[in-house]
């Protein structure tokens, strides 16, 4: 089966133009057989201007949650934009949000709101800095904290293992025009490796301001913390003073409506939020203990946004949130019956059709392989999947109507239902067949 890009590809043509590289941001170029342009999407679908429909399980990289134009983001948005979408004055809007996010999230006591992931991030390293007065952090391999300066690193680096510690200085930028100065205070660390964060926090507890991680390595491979890992961390972190920065741009509001660490019941001192937040408008926000966020209102520390805290995005953030918490939060219950449905029925067919695959799930979100590990629990192991089987394998799947991630990351929205899992998984059966 082929699909019928033209328009598409005419597009991009015409975008290499005027947008610098034809699309908005840098991920997006990877797609094949070109990327895509979308005309219109309405709950778990999405077309293109070539008139193709997809089944979306990519949804903008996490922001749907509710899927496309749902009702009530549609009615939350319309208000803004009949009362105006942004002032720079305060609004009630704010007021709403902060307190419904304090009711949420258990590690909130104030939160701050910003527009992107990367933003949020770094604030949280911002406040950590000027609460501990110390400057490193610590991040790990294989986990993504956005694009900024002060934290982005190459993943898997060609100088070193990921199971090699880098040292401050020592850390690998990870795009050109890239200071490798702004990566002076980053110590790298493979995940779930208890031994090495503690001898780590014990050799350089004065200098360390924070340690940032993804509660689950949801960006490579869906992977879990080892059980106790994470507790150990917060025991650890507590220790020494060192800030615990929670990254739940991916699982906050998405693995249940007080995130990771509400499942978890661990209390970091941050958390940085955004993607499903706003139900694809652009939202984000940090939210943490009283006396880290004081740096704000003490004005040690600037937090700064033309467009924070905007009525547009208050407005979408507030609508979706109330829309995740109807009926007690039961949607979280379906998303992950739909994500359970889609698992069992592509690892049946991995079975069936004999190929060496697996799939790590995260409730609403897994991660697809092409692999012969028997488990993949750390980032080496996720290293060794055929990456290229899958972007061929993601191809055939949008010939066949299913919008997934080249890199074989899954999102289900409220909105997905047995239709598309039956119809996902006879592609799924027909892709396997002729990989
Ligand atoms: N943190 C995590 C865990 C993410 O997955 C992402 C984006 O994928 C970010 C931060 C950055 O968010 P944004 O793309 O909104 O800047």
């Amino acid at each position: 089966m082929s699909i019928v890009v033209k328009q598409s590809e005419s597009l991009l043509s015409e975008s290499k133009k005027y947008l610098a590289g034809g699309v908005a941001s840098t991920l997006r170029a990877s797609m094949k057989p070109t990327p895509l342009f979308a005309e219109a999407g309405s709950g778990p679908r999405v077309r293109d201007v070539d008139g193709n429909e997809y089944i979306d399980y990519l949804l903008a990289y996490g922001p749907l949650i509710l899927g496309h134009a749902h009702p009530s983001l549609a009615e939350g948005l319309n208000d803004a934009l009949k009362r105006g979408v942004t002032f720079g004055l305060q609004h009630t809007g704010e007021i709403e949000l902060a307190k419904l996010l304090t009711e949420i999230l258990p590690c909130a006591d104030r939160v701050a709101l910003s527009g992107s992931g990367t933003e949020a991030v770094m604030l949280a390293l911002r406040l950590s800095r000027a609460y501990t007065g110390r400057t490193k952090v610590i991040r790990f391999h294989g986990h993504f904290h956005g694009w900024s300066d002060a934290i982005f690193t190459s993943f898997p680096s060609a100088d070193m293992k990921q199971s090699e510690t880098a040292s401050a200085g020592a850390v690998p930028p990870g795009t050109g025009g890239q200071s490798e100065n702004s990566l002076q205070d980053i110590i790298l660390l493979p995940w779930n490796d208890i031994d090495a964060l503690e001898e780590t926090l014990r050799r350089e507890k004065d200098s360390i301001a924070a340690v940032i991680t993804e509660p689950i390595m949801c960006n490579n491979g869906c992977i879990h913390p080892m059980p106790g890992y994470l507790e150990r961390m917060r025991e650890l972190t507590e220790e020494f003073g060192i800030v615990m920065i929670m990254d739940e741009v991916i699982t906050g509001f998405r693995l249940g409506l007080g995130g990771a660490h509400g499942k978890l019941g661990l209390k970091p001192d941050l958390v940085t939020i955004g993607k499903a937040m706003g139900g694809g408008i652009a939202i984000s926000g940090v939210a943490g203990k009283a006396d880290i966020m004081a740096m704000i209102e003490k004005g040690t520390v600037g937090h700064l946004g033309t467009l924070n805290g905007n009525v547009a995005a208050t407005s979408a953030a507030l609508a979706t949130l109330r829309e995740l918490a109807k009926d007690g939060g039961s949607v979280y219950g379906k998303m992950e019956r739909t994500a359970d449905l889609l698992v069992q029925g592509i690892n049946s067919l991995f079975e069936k059709h004999r190929v060496p695959g697996l799939v790590n799930q995260a409730g609403p979100v897994f991660h697809v392989m092409f692999t012969s590990e028997e488990k993949v629990e750390n980032f080496d192991a996720f290293n060794k999947r055929d990456a290229a089987k899958y972007s061929r394998f993601a191809e055939l799947m949008l010939a066949e109507g299913v919008l997934i991630r080249p890199s074989g990351l899954w999102y289900v929205s409220a909105v997905h239902g047995e239709d598309e899992v039956r119809a996902t998984l006879t592609s799924v059966d027909r892709v396997l067949a002729n990989l």
